[in-house]
C-alpha cells in the first residue's frame, strides 16, 4: 500500500503536489464522465465542483433527494482556522488539534491538507449563502467544541448541517440544470464495476421501479457516509448503511481501523426494547452546560428512584466531574474522553436515570450569568432571581432553542427548569475504506470521500470536522486529485456499459435479490439487525476483551446463517419495496460487524473511545503523555503490556501514575 503522500515539509506539501499532478484541459474534461454515489455534503460538493470543472457527471442517491442526505442533521458546527476571534487559533493549531484529539491515528498530511483548506470552506459556503450566525457587529460568529482552546466553530443555530447542505444542493441544481450533473434521485448502488482493474462503473437499483440498472463512466467516487448503524441504535439516519463501502471492499478496496467508532457522549439516553432511534444532543451544548453527577452514591440512587430531584441536590453535592478532573478543558474534553468519563462515573453507581446510565448536562449556572449580564445591560442592576432566570433563559433559547424544544418532545421534562440526562451512543465511524492522499482506494479510480473514507480522524474525531471534512474532500482535495488520474484516460473514449464485466456484476447483483425474496423465511430484517447491534454493543463497544470479542466474532457467523435461512422479504423485486432494500443493507451490516469485531480482537489498546478491559488488572505505572493521554505499563497474567491509556482509564483500572516526563 502506498500512501502517495508528497515529499518536503508538511506545511509545503500540498501546494507543492497541486503545482505538479497532471492536469486534464477544459476540452478534454468534457470528455471524461465521473459517477459520485452519495450526495451528501462530500458527495454533493464534489458533484458541484467537478461539474463545474466540465466533468460530466452522474449522481447517485438513494433518499428522494440530495437534500435528504443524513449530512441534514448537523447541528453543532464546522471548524475552519480563521481566527476571526483572535483567539491564537492557526492551521497549525487546528492541525494539531485534530491529530492529538484522534489519539495520534490520523494520516498527518491529510490532516494538515485540511486545515489548509478549512478556511476556503467557510468564504465558499458563505458566498453560496448559508446563513451562518453573526456577531452583533455583523461578522461571523464561533463557538467552542471539545478538545480545543479556541472558538473556531462556525455554526447556524443548531441546524448547521441543513444549511451548508442546502448551499451544496444548489450548487448541483445549477449544474443539474446545466445538465452537467444528471441525478440519480432513490437509486442504491449495489457494486462497483471492475474493468481490467480500474473502477468503470456500479450496478444501481431503481429504489422505486425495482429495475437494475448499469452505469458506466472513468472513475467512481463513493460518499456514501458512515456505517455507525452496524449498531442498529445510534444518532445516525436511519438509511445510513455501508453496502456502497463493503461492496468496494469486497472488490478488492481496503478497509481501515473498522472498529473505531465515535461514541458520542451527549445523546439521549437509551429508553427501552422498542427504541429504533436515538437522538443527539448537539456537543455544542458543553460551551454552556455543566456535567454532573451527585458526590454521594445514596443520592444518585434516590434519583434513580424519584425520590429525589437533581434541583434538589445543593451544589456542594454535586461533582463536576470533568471540571474536577481536565480543569483546563473542563466540560469541553474530547468526545472519547468525556464518554469515558461518563461510562465510568455510571460504572461506577453515580448513574441518574432509571436505568442508572445517565448523568445530568445542566444550564443553570449559564441562565443564571447570561440573566446577570442581560440585566446589567439593560440598567437592571437590582433584578430580582425571578428576572435573571428569564433573561438568562431567553439567551440560552436564542442560543439552542430547537435542541431544548427536540429534548422536551423526546423526554417530556423542560430542560430549562431540571437539568437534562444524557449518555454516550453510537454517533460516527472513523474507520471506513482505506484512501491514498488522492482519495483514491486500493482500487485503481475508484475514490471515496466524507464519513465513507478513514483518513483525518484517527480514533476519535473532534466535533464539527466531520462537515469540514467531507466539504473539504468534495469542494478542495478531490477535484485536484481526480484530474491527476483522469489526465490518462483522455483518449479512452465512452466506457461501453455492456461488456463481460457489467454483465457478470449485474447477474450477481440480481442472483443476489432472488434469494432475499425467495427465501420466505419468517423473520424480518429488523430483528437479525436488532440482534446484530446488540452484540455489537454488548461486545465491540465502549469496553471489550478478548474473550468477547471471540464471542462476538462466533454469533455474529451464526446470525449471518440465520440470516439466510430465516430472513422474510414480503412483496417482489420489480417494484418498491423497502424491506428488500433493508434486507440487503442488513446482510451487509452482518459481513461487516465480523470485520470490525476481528479488528478490535487485533488492537491489544485502548484508544478513541474503545478500551480494553485486560487492561484492569494488577497495579501498573503509568508515565504521562499529555494532557488527556498515558502510555501505561503494566502486567497481565505475568506478561509485561504496554499501552496508551486515558487519564480516566488509569482510576478506573487501578494502575498508578508515576508522574514521569515522557519521550
Ligand atoms: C445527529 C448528528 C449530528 C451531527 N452534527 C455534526 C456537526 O455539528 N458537525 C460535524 O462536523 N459533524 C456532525 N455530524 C457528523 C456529520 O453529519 C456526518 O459525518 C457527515 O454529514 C457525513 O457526510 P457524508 O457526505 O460523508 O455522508 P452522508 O451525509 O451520510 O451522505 C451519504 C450519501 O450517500 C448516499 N448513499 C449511501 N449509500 C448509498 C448507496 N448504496 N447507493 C446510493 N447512494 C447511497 C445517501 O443517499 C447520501 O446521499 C453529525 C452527525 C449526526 C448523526
Amino acid at each position: 500500500m502506498d500512501s502517495k503522500t508528497p515529499k518536503g515539509p508538511i506545511e509545503a506539501k500540498w501546494n507543492t503536489y497541486k503545482n505538479t499532478i497532471n492536469l486534464v484541459s477544459p476540452a478534454n474534461k468534457r470528455k471524461l464522465d465521473v459517477i459520485v454515489v452519495g450526495t451528501g455534503l462530500a458527495g454533493g460538493a464534489a458533484s458541484a465542483t467537478l461539474a463545474e470543472l466540465g466533468y460530466n457527471v452522474k449522481a447517485f442517491c438513494f433518499q428522494d433527494s440530495p437534500r435528504r442526505a443524513h449530512s441534514i442533521a448537523a447541528e453543532g458546527g464546522i471548524n475552519a482556522a480563521k481566527n476571526y476571534q483572535g483567539d491564537g487559533d492557526s492551521i497549525y493549531r487546528l492541525f494539531y488539534d485534530t491529530v492529538k484529539g484522534g489519539d495520534y491515528r490520523s494520516r498527518e498530511e491529510n490532516v494538515y491538507r485540511l486545515s489548509e483548506v478549512s478556511t476556503n470552506i467557510i468564504d465558499q459556503c458563505v458566498a453560496q449563502g448559508v446563513p451562518f450566525a453573526r456577531d452583533y457587529g455583523g461578522l461571523l460568529d464561533n463557538r467552542s467544541f471539545g478538545g480545543v482552546l479556541v472558538s473556531r466553530t462556525f455554526y447556524a443555530k443548531g441546524q448547521t448541517g441543513q444549511q451548508l447542505l442546502l448551499g451544496a444542493y444548489s450548487a448541483m441544481n445549477r449544474q443539474i440544470a446545466r445538465g452537467k450533473i444528471k441525478m440519480y434521485n432513490r437509486h442504491e448502488m449495489l457494486d462497483v464495476v471492475l474493468v481490467e482493474g480500474k473502477a468503470r462503473g456500479i450496478i444501481a437499483r431503481n429504489l422505486v421501479s425495482g429495475e437494475i440498472e448499469k452505469h458506466s463512466a472513468h472513475a467512481v467516487v463513493l460518499a456514501t457516509g458512515g456505517y455507525g448503524n452496524v449498531f442498529y441504535l445510534s444518532t445516525n439516519a436511519m438509511g445510513s448503511n455501508v453496502t456502497a463501502s463493503w461492496k468496494a471492499h469486497k472488490k478488492g478496496a481496503f478497509f481501515a481501523n473498522p472498529c473505531f467508532t465515535q461514541i458520542h457522549p451527549t445523546c439521549i439516553p437509551v429508553s427501552g426494547d422498542y427504541q429504533s432511534k436515538l437522538t443527539l444532543m448537539s456537543e455544542s451544548l458543553r460551551n454552556d452546560g455543566r456535567i454532573w453527577v451527585p458526590k454521594k452514591t445514596e443520592d444518585a440512587k434516590a434519583l434513580r428512584k424519584g425520590s429525589l430531584k437533581p434541583i434538589d441536590i445543593p451544589e456542594e453535592e454535586r461533582d463536576y466531574y470533568l471540571e474536577r478532573r481536565y480543569p483546563a478543558f473542563g466540560n469541553l474534553v474530547p468526545r472519547d474522553v468525556a464518554s469515558r468519563a461518563a461510562k465510568e462515573r455510571c460504572d461506577a453507581g453515580f448513574g441518574v436515570n432509571k436505568t442508572g446510565e445517565a448523568v445530568f448536562l445542566d444550564f443553570a449556572s449559564a441562565i443564571e450569568r447570561y440573566g446577570k449580564e442581560q440585566a446589567l445591560l439593560k440598567g437592571e442592576s437590582q433584578a430580582n432571581k425571578k428576572r435573571v432566570k428569564k433573561l438568562g433563559t431567553e439567551v440560552v433559547r436564542k442560543k439552542y432553542g430547537n435542541l431544548f424544544q427536540m429534548y422536551e418532545k423526546i423526554v417530556d421534562e423542560n430542560p430549562y427548569e431540571t437539568p437534562m440526562m444524557i449518555y454516550p451512543a453510537v454517533h460516527y465511524t472513523m474507520g471506513g475504506v482505506w484512501v491514498d492522499y488522492n482519495l483514491m482506494t486500493t482500487i485503481p479510480g475508484l475514490y471515496v470521500t466524507g464519513e465513507a473514507n478513514f483518513s483525518d480522524h484517527g480514533a476519535n474525531r473532534l466535533g464539527a470536522s466531520a462537515l469540514m471534512q467531507g466539504l473539504a474532500d468534495g469542494y478542495f482535495v478531490l477535484p485536484y486529485t481526480i484530474g491527476d488520474y483522469l489526465a490518462k484516460d483522455i483518449s479512452t473514449g465512452k466506457i461501453p456499459n455492456d461488456s463481460p464485466a457489467f454483465l457478470e456484476a449485474e447477474k450477481k447483483v440480481v442472483n443476489k435479490i432472488n434469494l432475499l425474496i425467495n427465501n420466505k423465511g419468517s423473520l424480518p430484517a429488523d430483528y437479525f439487525h436488532k440482534k446484530l447491534g446488540k452484540i455489537m454493543w454488548n461486545k465491540c463497544g465502549m469496553s471489550r476483551n478478548k474473550k468477547n470479542l471471540q464471542d462476538a466474532i462466533k454469533e455474529i457467523g451464526s446470525l449471518r446463517k440465520m440470516f439466510w435461512k430465516e430472513v422474510l422479504v414480503p412483496g417482489q423485486s420489480n417494484e418498491f419495496n423497502e424491506e428488500l432494500a433493508k434486507a440487503g443493507r442488513v446482510a451487509d451490516f452482518l459481513e461487516l460487524g465480523e470485520l470490525f469485531a476481528k479488528d478490535a480482537l487485533h488492537r491489544e489498546e485502548s484508544c478513541g473511545g474503545h478500551f480494553r478491559e485486560e487492561h484492569q488488572t494488577k497495579e501498573g505505572e503509568a508515565l504521562r503523555k499529555n494532557e488527556f493521554q498515558y502510555v501505561a505499563a503494566w502486567e497481565y497474567k505475568g506478561e509485561p503490556k504496554e499501552a496508551v491509556l486515558h487519564k480516566e482509564d488509569l482510576v478506573y483500572k487501578n494502575i498508578k501514575v508515576k508522574e514521569r516526563s515522557y519521550k
